[in-house]
């Protein structure tokens, strides 16, 4: 049931830790920020509203979710406590990947959820890259949307056989993915350092704010009602219906879906409690010289390869390459989160000249300790769902779509993820500083594969 409802929120420990040092590089000082059109016009939350459905947070799970029940003619209300892409879907890296995180293939998800729903889920993500581009094009929305594909270089030629079953149990699923060879990978990247790659040509790339943006206002063109500036600081089971606090007003629903990808400030403890934050770093060059482009991404695809510690980069379409990722010591100054990403891809593509950062920023992400998405009942019709587990643009818009099917009535075996109740870790904060204990190590592993090769 509903654990007891708080108020205001409460950073963890580690939340302060991961997030004080680095003042400067906010959700404002993101190239998506100074670059995306501007966020539609919406309200905050004033007095007292009723719905009958109330969709609480707004990022890609949370609109796309509203859009798709206001486009079938459903009465849906979104509360968000800052503004459209706010948390994760306005800062990240803008890969639209059609599938999970190395290690995670079909194969294991059937393993998770049994053979019909894992083959539901893998489909649902599979298809989630034409879903996010269709949507764009359906919706107009001015996203610097391109879909050239996605990549994943592997990093050593000891991995040529994992790619190879991971390229079989894609296609097996009718998935139009390539096999690219060395020769083809270090054109396709311009990296002379991998030896084989990964393609989804449905993936992609796009500004994710923008996207976000788009999505909330083609919601609000359909018949959402939207507020932002509106955090739900208190969920209580009140009769028949749910009443959901804001610092000014009221939400009386009679079902709630809270999309706050754990980041709700305790609105749900024991579902926030399934997840743990991770904080990404991101950076964006100066423009750059266009003819880099022959050299480096010259089909303009975007490429995550396969270390532990990844490497991530796409260009911008105004010549900017954008990259990021984790950082060892989250104590660290934004200085540093600068120089160590650029300083990996400056020696990965040494073709490039000296890089100068123009664009820093942050970003938070949940991640389950299985890396799986959860759709966790709180009580009598309230849920929370969390698809993110760091790839998560088409996740969540492909999951919003399937949330949205369900609640219009479908039933719960059409849904690709089973309703849980939720399964919290015992201390949270101690999940995520094990994982920052983790990182050096998986570095350790991935400079031993390099030397192994
Ligand atoms: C730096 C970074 C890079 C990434 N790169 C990629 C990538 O390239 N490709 C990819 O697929 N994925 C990437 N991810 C992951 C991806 O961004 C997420 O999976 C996705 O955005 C999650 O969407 P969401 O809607 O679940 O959550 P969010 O976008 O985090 O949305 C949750 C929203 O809920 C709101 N909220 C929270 N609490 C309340 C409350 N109490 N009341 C009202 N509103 C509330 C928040 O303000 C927020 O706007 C990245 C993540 C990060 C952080």
């Amino acid at each position: 049931m509903v654990q007891p409802a708080h108020t205001g929120y409460r950073p963890t420990l580690w939340e302060r830790l991961a997030d004080a040092p680095h003042p400067s590089v906010s959700f404002q000082s993101s190239f998506w920020h100074a670059s995306a059109p501007p966020a539609p016009v919406t309200e905050r939350l004033e007095g007292e509203v009723r719905t009958p459905l109330a969709v609480i947070g707004g990022g890609y799970l949370g609109f796309s979710t509203a859009l798709h029940l206001a486009e079938a003619g459903h009465e849906v209300t979104l509360l968000e406590a800052d503004e459209a892409g706010f948390g994760a879907s306005g800062r990240n890296t803008g890969f639209a990947v059609p599938n999970l995180l190395t290690g995670l293939d079909p194969r294991v998800v059937r393993e998770h959820f049994g053979e019909e729903r894992g083959n539901l889920l893998c489909r649902m993500l599979g298809e989630g890259g034409e879903l996010v581009f269709e949507l764009i094009r359906r919706h107009g929305i001015d996203c610097q949307a391109r879909q050239t594909g996605w990549m994943q270089p592997i990093h050593t030629a000891k991995k040529a056989a994992w790619l190879d079953d991971r390229i079989e149990q894609w296609k097996a699923l009718g998935r139009p993915v390539q096999r690219l060879s060395r020769d083809e990978a270090v054109y396709e990247t311009g990296s002379n350092q991998y030896h084989g790659a990964f393609l989804d040509p449905t993936g992609g790339h796009l500004n994710p704010l923008a996207y976000v943006r788009g999505l909330a206002a083609a919601a609000i063109r359909h018949g959402a009602k939207v507020f932002s500036g509106s955090r739900a600081t208190r969920l209580e089971r009140i009769g028949d219906v749910w009443r959901i606090e804001t610092e000014h007003g009221v939400l009386i629903a009679d079902r709630v879906l809270l999309t706050t990808n754990a980041t709700g400030g305790g609105l749900a403890p024991e579902a926030e409690g399934t997840q743990f934050p991770i904080t990404l770093f991101q950076v964006a060059t100066e423009p750059l010289d266009p003819e880099l482009r022959k050299s480096v991404l010259p089909n303009d695809r975007c490429s995550a390869d396969t270390r532990k510690d990844l490497i991530a980069y796409r260009w911008t379409w105004d010549n900017r390459l954008v990259t990021g990722g984790l950082l060892a010591n989250p104590l660290g100054s934004a200085e540093r989160g600068r120089t160590h990403h650029i300083g990996r891809l400056q020696k990965l593509l040494p073709q490039l000249p000296e890089l100068r950062v123009d664009y820093a920023w942050q970003g938070r992400l949940a991640a389950a300790r299985d890396f799986m998405p959860r759709l966790m009942e709180l009580g009598p019709n309230a849920w929370s769902a969390v698809a993110c587990n760091g790839r998560g643009m088409t996740m969540t818009t492909a999951l919003g779509r399937a949330l949205s099917f369900w609640l219009s009535g479908g039933s719960n075996e059409g849904l690709p993820v089973p309703v849980t109740r939720p399964d919290p870790v015992l201390v949270p904060s101690l999940a995520s500083l094990a994982f920052s204990l983790w990182l050096p190590l998986s570095r350790w592993h991935d400079a031993r594969d390099l030397k192994e090769g």
